[in-house]
């Protein structure tokens, strides 16, 4: 079974080719096209405050987009996001990215998402993902293998991120068992390495550092003013921050 989620199949591994230093594969008009089909497919986008499902024009710099976003839905989680090819090619890790190089993060390959949604922070009141989405980090990434494809294929990409937490090298490698798509997320030992975890060290977002109840107290309306959108221990969590958002927006409590 193919690693990946998009109903397009990665393109064959080419022959490694120099590149001048700091340019990324052109990509032709149709390449830089890839299909969102699977990201519009999951949810209802005339309702959700999520981006459309369009693609940008693929970068032809070495400055590519990089986002990591914190998630509370069904479960806490971590989307690790890589501009490549005009889309965020996107992994969930359950237990957020590590800086330390001893420690491997599980991460799933999910389907590819919006350049647009590098940006997102918000709400998603219901249907796929509902939940919180804060943006955890942001910066570029620049590829360290020739042929991100190829290295994609042969599931083994090394990569630089320059964001506000993350830094550094990387390695994303996929694991060898079957029919799923998880991957590997592991520091490279370099200046940025650390064994602090970063995740619970600095666990706001990078839009002015405010947490879960702050994102959900900008909502103009409650989303959930029956309880949370989802159960077990992701929906004790956001019990509480709902508590805590109506304090944050007294106002708006007492409209309803
Ligand atoms: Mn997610």
């Amino acid at each position: 079974m193919p690693p990946r989620t998009s109903s397009r199949p990665l393109p064959k591994p080419q022959a490694m080719t120099k590149r001048p230093a700091g340019r990324s594969p052109t990509a032709s008009p149709r390449a830089g096209r890839r299909l969102l089909a699977s990201y519009a497919a999951k949810r209802d986008l005339a309702r959700s405050a999520e981006p459309p499902a369009v693609a940008a024009a693929a970068t032809r710099t070495a400055r590519r987009t990089f986002c990591v976003q914190k998630h509370l839905a069904h479960h806490l989680h971590y989307d690790f996001r890589l501009e490549h090819r005009g889309v965020l090619l996107s992994w969930a890790i359950p237990k957020g990215p590590s800086t330390d190089p001893a420690v491997k993060r599980l991460a799933m390959q999910v389907e590819d998402h919006p350049v647009a949604y590098g940006s997102f922070e918000g709400v998603i009141a219901s249907g796929y993902g509902a939940g919180i989405v804060m943006l955890w980090d942001a910066g570029v990434w620049s590829p360290l293998d020739d042929d991100v494809d190829a290295a994609l294929v042969a599931g083994r990409l090394s990569f630089m991120i320059r964001a506000t937490k993350l830094n550094g090298r990387w390695s994303l490698i996929r694991t060898r068992r079957p029919g799923r798509p998880s991957w590997l997320l592991i520091k490279v030992q370099d200046a940025y390495a650390s064994r602090r975890e970063v995740t619970s060290a600095r666990p706001h977002s990078v839009n002015g550092s405010v947490d879960f109840p702050a994102i959900l107290a900008r909502e103009d309306r409650e989303p959930w003013p029956d309880g949370p959108p989802v159960g077990g221990e992701a929906g004790d969590l956001l019990r509480s921050i709902i508590v805590r958002a109506r304090r944050l927006a007294p106002r708006r409590a007492a409209q309803r």
